[in-house]
């Protein structure tokens, strides 16, 4: 399915041109307009799901197959020394585009890209509710 008010459907099914670093039945994947760092890219399906609770699981099999594939190629490419993966669900984690992507950044010794969070301490409280409610 796709959604007509969707901009990454129009981008994934070539509507709208984009940086297009590989295509298959499934994926397109792009660099993203506003970069964390040269390279980093998006993968979008190219059915319409807006976020991993809605990504069919034949679908989500073949993502990071295809994460794989590229930061591996794209590892050679840009000659970084590692990769961030990451994939928003919902505004209140950062998401925007509410068609179902994940972000491969490059990293670099020493770049200053903020994909980090402050540790916390895990409590005792916490890991017993948890745990007990996933019974
Ligand atoms: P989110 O915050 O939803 O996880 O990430 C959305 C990403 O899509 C952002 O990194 C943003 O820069 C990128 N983006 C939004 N609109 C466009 C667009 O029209 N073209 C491209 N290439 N990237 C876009
Ligand atoms: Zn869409």
């Amino acid at each position: 399915m796709k959604d007509d008010n969707c901009i990454f459907c129009k981008i994934a099914n070539g509507e709208i041109p984009s940086a297009t670093l590989y295509e298959d039945e499934d994926f397109r994947v792009i660099l993203d307009i506003s970069p964390a760092a040269k390279g980093h890219a998006l993968i979008l399906p190219k059915e319409h799901y807006a976020d991993l609770y809605e990504l069919e699981d034949e679908t989500a099999s073949k993502v990071l197959v295809l994460a794989k594939k590229m930061i591996t190629r794209m590892t050679e490419i840009l000659n970084c020394d590692g990769y961030n993966l990451v994939q928003n669900n919902g505004e209140a984690a950062g998401q925007t585009v509410h068609h179902f992507h994940v972000h491969l950044i490059p990293r670099f010794n020493g770049d200053k890209v903020g994909v980090a969070w402050k540790p916390g301490t895990l409590k005792d409280e916490d890991r017993e509710e948890i745990l007990s409610k996933l019974k």
